[in-house]
């Protein structure tokens, strides 16, 4: 269920309605429908800026407005955004601003723990399908209850790094500690709850800084405080609503779901906040299980929390193995259900090609394929094109026209190919056999075609290549 569907007909009387022609669809309908799917925003109409507009601009950002939040955490170039969704499923649009990952210090750790733990975490990094996931920021915990402690700990992160942070105490003196030497780093405060709300408001409405508001499983007692804080004009919230095992864990999966529901159905303005997951609480519980057992529990419980819209998610530390299925579970969540995954088109080189014989191999710039296919060839010395097929792949895209003479002959022309090989010729997939007369046409060069699985691409080019006097250009390195 969620809020009555935006439409482009709710945002078009209040567009300038001069077609233009300054914004990439160049008509004020098409900006429209763009702004409906989130593909633009209201600053990329120029017009709309003069101050001629202004009611309107004011009403059409109220009427975009995500009903969960989009808050800041941070500053300059390292700010993350989380939260700013506008649905429940994924698939009736789209999940924005990833769930940020913070791993955990605190002011009982030694300084060279500290500088590991900062260091792992910052240059966390996992290649995944043409880009590279990382990590998100740093939460300080205070364990000791000292307001030095603690201070001198905030300190000493934000010397060795510029990622986000989280400052986390529930002693509003401790929290003012901490403020007083990160607050020009816009870190989040962690935690209002019953017991300290009103502190912990005054010291957020001073800084500008953001606050989480916990109250472990109780919604009522969330609702309530956000209520209370909101009235003394700290809008920038998100919500902790408490996690666990156990009989816990159902609990705190409902919880998140019903608060996230509530505000996308526009049931609940006040839940409409950012959620966050704090599954590190897990080693606080004092129970007898072996390390490895909390880290996989950890990892399990944030990878539900995950999935149950959390937006925000402390862990405790970076280890590689328990925190990939994070870190792939949430790139994938988070990717664009309407566009394929897709690479860059462009030429790649493998090996050092020979320009006289090496062959020249083209396929579509659908992710998955471009991956298969490099692993199939990237111990040869060749060179690939990758078309522009819009994310699909080369059967799919034949079969739509995204993969044509035309497109084979613009990453011709576009790669300079031309240039780096005296040859004139090139191999195209088994899958695109039929296009191989209108694709000679277009671009002059001979045509062979090659197999339709490229895992053949070895056996193929030993078999063919060398059979047209190319050998051993295509040779293994
Ligand atoms: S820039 Fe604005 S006024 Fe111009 S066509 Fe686009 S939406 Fe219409």
């Amino acid at each position: 269920m969620t809020k009555k569907k935006l439409g482009p007909m709710n945002l078009y009387p209040l567009l300038p309605r001069t077609n233009c022609g300054e914004c990439l669809p160049k008509t004020c309908m098409g900006f429209a429908v763009q702004l409906c799917e989130r593909g633009l925003t209201l600053a990329q109409c120029p017009p709309l800026v003069d101050s001629k507009f202004q009611v309107n601009l004011e009403k059409l950002e109220a009427l975009l407005a995500p009903p969960v939040q989009e808050v800041a955490i941070g500053r300059g170039g390292r700010e993350i955004r989380v939260g700013g969704q506008l649905v429940i499923h994924r698939h009736e649009l789209r999940y924005f601003n990833k769930t940020a990952i913070f791993t955990t210090v605190d002011d009982t750790m030694a300084a060279d723990g500290i500088a590991n733990r900062v260091r792992e975490t910052s240059s966390f990094s996992y290649p995944y399908i043409g880009h590279t996931l990382k990590l998100d920021g740093i939460a300080i915990r205070s364990i000791s209850g000292d307001a030095d402690s603690f201070q001198k700990t905030v300190e000493t992160v934000k010397g060795l790094t510029e990622m986000p942070l989280v400052l986390w105490s529930p002693d509003p003196g401790v929290m003012a500690a901490g403020l007083e030497v990160a607050e020009d780093k816009r870190p989040l405060i962690y935690a209002a709850d019953e017991s300290n709300w009103e502190q912990m408001a005054e010291l957020a409405s001073r800084s500008g800084c953001p606050l989480a508001v916990h109250a472990d499983g109780n919604v009522g007692t969330i609702r309530s405080l956000i209520s209370a804080i909101s009235d003394r004009g700290v809008k920038n919230l998100l919500i902790d609503p408490g996690c666990g095992f156990g009989e816990a864990l159902p609990r705190s999966l409902d919880n998140m779901t019903m608060i996230r529901t509530s505000a996308i159905s526009g049931d609940d303005s006040l839940l409409g906040h950012p959620l966050i997951g704090s599954p590190v609480t897990l080693w606080d519980q004092g129970n007898s299980l072996p390390d490895e057992s909390i880290r996989w529990m950890e990892s399990c419980l944030a990878s539900m929390m995950t999935i149950r819209y959390a937006d925000l998610m402390i862990i405790r530390d970076p280890s590689m193995w328990s925190t990939l299925p994070l870190v792939v579970l949430i790139d994938n969540l988070y990717n664009d259900p309407r566009k394929p995954v897709s690479v860059e088109p462009g030429l790649r080189i493998f090996g050092t090609p020979d320009p006289v014989t090496s062959p020249v191999l083209i396929t579509s710039n659908f992710a998955l394929t471009y991956y298969t296919v490099l692993s199939d060839i990237e111990k040869l010395n060749c060179y690939l094109l990758v078309a522009d097929t819009e994310g699909l792949s080369v059967d799919s895209a034949v079969a739509g026209r995204k993969f044509n003479a035309q497109k084979v002959a613009d990453i011709i022309s576009s790669s300079g190919i031309s240039e780096k090989v005296s040859h004139r010729t090139l191999i195209i997939p088994g899958l695109a056999a039929r296009l191989k007369g209108d694709i000679e046409d277009a671009i002059k060069w001979d045509v062979m075609v090659g197999p339709r699985d490229s895992a053949g691409i070895p056996g193929y080019l030993r078999e063919k290549w060398e059979g047209v006097d190319h050998k051993p250009g295509w040779s293994y390195r």
